[in-house]
């Protein structure tokens, strides 16, 4: 086989609604039924500042998030908290802290030809309510951002996904050391990638 063309390596964490919920076999999986492999996995509970480091390793991720949930409200002809997204996600970050530090979480790696970009297909987009049916998301998951609000909470959606290649290797190095996460080869690597002169 010639060298590992387009493979990448992206992190998920299963959130502690995925883990209560008994779906991580389930949400497992959809990553192996692919053809991606796992590289690394643990479980545990996440500190708080452990939360809030992940979703600020990205600088840009605060404005970037405050502009979605802004669309996600004015797309519906709803009104928003505020018009300033720092504002409006000063309140998102402090209720993803409480919800991504309130139970167990099984974060991994998972490594494969176009990792990043088909894991966030499989996962699907923020809000389940709109997220596509056939995603992890639009499948096992009702909430809203109406809903969220109502309850005063963040958006429960069952995986955190990196969003981008870059993101995948900062978050990596954030959640796992590097003699946790696994070199190996699957055999079935051999049949998705290509055999060489096999039947
Ligand atoms: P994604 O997880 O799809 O990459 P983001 O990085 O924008 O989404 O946000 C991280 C997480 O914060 C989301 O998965 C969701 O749990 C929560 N979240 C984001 N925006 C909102 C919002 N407007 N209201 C409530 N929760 C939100
Ligand atoms: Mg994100």
């Amino acid at each position: 086989m010639k060298p590992r063309q387009y493979h990448e390596r992206t992190l998920i964490v299963i959130k502690p609604d995925g883990v209560q919920r008994s779906l991580v076999g389930d949400i497992i999986h959809r990553f192996e039924r692919i053809g991606l492999k796992m590289v690394a996995s643990k479980m545990l509970v996440a500190t708080p500042a452990h939360i809030e480091k992940h979703y600020t390793l990205d600088p840009e991720w605060l404005m970037k998030t405050g502009t979605k949930a802004i669309k996600g409200y004015t797309d519906k002809g709803l009104k928003p908290p505020s018009t300033d997204p720092m504002k409006v996600v000063a309140l998102v970050l402090k209720n993803l802290i409480k919800y991504m530090s309130s139970g167990p979480v099984i974060a991994m790696v998972w490594e494969g030809a176009h990792a990043v970009e088909i894991v966030r297909k499989l996962v699907g987009s923020t809000e389940p309510l709109t997220s596509d049916t056939g995603t992890i998301r639009g499948d096992y998951m009702l909430d809203s951002y109406r809903l969220s609000d109502h309850n005063e909470r963040a958006i429960y959606n069952l995986v955190h996904a990196s969003g981008s290649l870059k993101e995948a290797n900062e978050e990596i190095k954030f959640w796992f050391k590097d003699s946790e996460v696994i070199d190996y080869d699957l055999i079935l690597e051999k049949v998705i990638y290509g055999m060489t002169g096999g039947k």
